[in-house]
């Protein structure tokens, strides 16, 4: 029989290791996501917004110096003067216009006659517009349209790094009459350079779409030039509705990461600047302290279990110690007789009255163990520890002294006393078999007796019995022997 546990410490450890990491586990996933959320507001709300303001105001300023340029040429009085003079030197015009490409570093330089429907150039005559060519299409909207310029972005850029954008500016004689369009075609770099930088700087995804949804290259942007953004994988479902809006936020998966979209149009180019952030990538730092924080609270609750699983063994060990049964025969153990025994002999020196000791060992023990098994074993002892206490007085001693020796203290009594009531003990044991299910077994002891000689310890005492007794096994064994 086990000692009587007051709690089962298996289950005790496995209950402060369940509490202490689900502690850790809620503390340090409630960090995450509580951090996480964080991040992903900034992102929306802060910076996405940012970087497409900054990219758009810098297209805004790219924008100033190329339509200034076009309004000083429509309002340009040898422009004017050469046109309502019949166009006849196309020389003149060219040299005109090649100079102002090359003082401002233009693209491209133009002027398209009303009355000739000449396109002139840099370098002369280029063609003759038509209303039926799909790329003079511009020079009839030009025509038709009320404000003084448009900013029109080459739809085939044959510069794909770099955004082109053409200023159609309409020229006007002295009277007020249309009769033609001018304007510069240029690369804005600086817009080019600004998308690259925070592509670079922050990981983002800068790329421009036009109205139809349609992917315009410039930087990394999804999909080839042209490309539908319908048909991307997770933004395509997004594309039609963003089209109804002037800007907002969107976030969706792709490739099995979260991204995070900016929009924003931009009326000038009738364009939108996509802004997108890879939020899984952004969350990617905080994510390793959260999987260090799981680590971290696995070794402390390993160690704070471990420490506990510790001081548990001890304190149970201790408990074991400090009580003063035995707990197969609920006899007194050791520790107790050690207690009584000074106790007893307190008592003895102010009544001295005589004391013996019973020193009784089961004969041929381990034989019993070894033919029958351990489990009878202890129940033999169990039975031969009830034999024994059942003939005591409430005042005498019964220690399980060792394996299946027992120890006697009689108080007040004598030697021919103790003589005569181990000789009891001995028969009552050996008359009755001891039944252990099914078996009948016949159990013998032998006794050695002492009696407490008044000055000796309370050891010498049961050394003198434990001899005796080691007589009674020499002498045949089932006998009583006296110190
Ligand atoms: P004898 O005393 O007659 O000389 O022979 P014995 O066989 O009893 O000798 P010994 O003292 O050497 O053997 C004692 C045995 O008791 C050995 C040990 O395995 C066994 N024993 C000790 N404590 C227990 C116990 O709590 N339960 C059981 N089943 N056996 C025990
Ligand atoms: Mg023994
Ligand atoms: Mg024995």
């Amino acid at each position: 029989m086990a000692h009587p546990r007051i709690f089962d410490r298996r289950s005790l450890l496995l209950l402060l290791a369940l509490l202490l990491s689900a502690g850790f586990a809620a503390t340090a996933l409630f960090g995450y996501f509580a951090s996480s959320r964080a991040i992903q507001k900034a992102i929306i709300e802060q910076d996405l917004p940012l970087t497409s303001s900054n990219i758009y105001s810098e297209i805004q300023k790219d924008l100033v110096r190329p339509v200034l340029i076009s309004s000083t040429m429509a309002h340009d009085t040898f422009l004017r003067d050469w046109v309502l003079r019949g166009e006849k030197d196309v020389a003149e015009v060219a040299r005109y216009l090649a100079e102002v490409k090359r003082r401002y570093g233009a693209f491209s330089s133009f002027f398209v006659s009303e009355r000739s429907a000449t396109y002139y150039t840099g370098e002369g005559i280029l063609k003759r517009v038509r209303p039926d060519e799909p790329r003079d299409a511009w020079y009839f909207r030009v025509r038709e349209m009320k404000e003084d310029y448009e900013i029109n972005v080459d739809p085939d850029m044959a510069n794909a790094d770099a955004l082109t954008i053409f200023i159609n500016y309409r020229v006007f004689d002295f009277d007020g009459r249309f009769i033609g369009a001018t304007g510069i075609g240029l690369t804005v770099d600086a817009v080019s350079r600004l998308v690259a930088e925070y592509q670079a700087r922050f990981s983002r995804t800068i790329y421009f779409v036009d109205a139809n949804g349609r992917a315009v290259q410039l930087g990394a942007g999804r999909g080839v030039p042209g490309a539908d953004l319908r048909t991307v994988p997770g933004l395509g479902p997004l594309i039609d509705g963003i089209l109804q809006k002037q800007r907002g936020s969107h976030m969706f998966e792709a490739n099995g990461d979260s991204h995070i979209l900016h929009f924003n149009y931009l009326p000038e180019l009738k364009w939108y600047l996509f802004v997108e952030q890879n939020a899984s990538a952004a969350l990617a730092d905080i994510r390793r302290t959260l999987y260090a924080n799981l680590a971290i609270s696995l070794v402390v609750t390993l160690l704070v279990v471990f420490l506990a699983h510790l001081a548990l063994e001890r304190y149970q060990h201790r408990i074991e110690e400090m009580a003063t049964t035995d707990a197969l025969t609920g006899l007194l153990n050791r520790h107790a007789f050690d207690i009584l025994i000074d106790k007893l002999m307190a008592e003895h020196r102010r009544d001295p009255r005589p004391t013996a000791a019973l020193l009784a060992d089961i004969d041929h023990f381990k034989e019993i163990n070894d033919r029958h098994g351990h489990q009878v074993g202890d129940a033999v002892l169990k039975e031969v520890a009830r034999l024994l206490q059942q003939r005591l007085r409430a005042s005498d001693l019964a220690v399980r002294w060792g394996g299946e020796e027992f120890l006697l203290v009689l108080k007040g009594c004598d030697l021919p006393e103790a003589r005569r009531i181990a000789e009891d003990l001995r028969q009552a044991v050996s008359a009755a078999p001891v039944a252990v299910g099914d078996l009948q077994l016949s159990v013998t002891i032998s006794i050695g007796v002492s009696l407490y000689n008044g000055t000796e310890s309370p050891d010498s005492m049961v050394n003198r019995a434990d001899n005796a007794m080691y007589a009674a096994k020499h002498g045949g064994r089932n006998r009583v022997d006296v110190a």
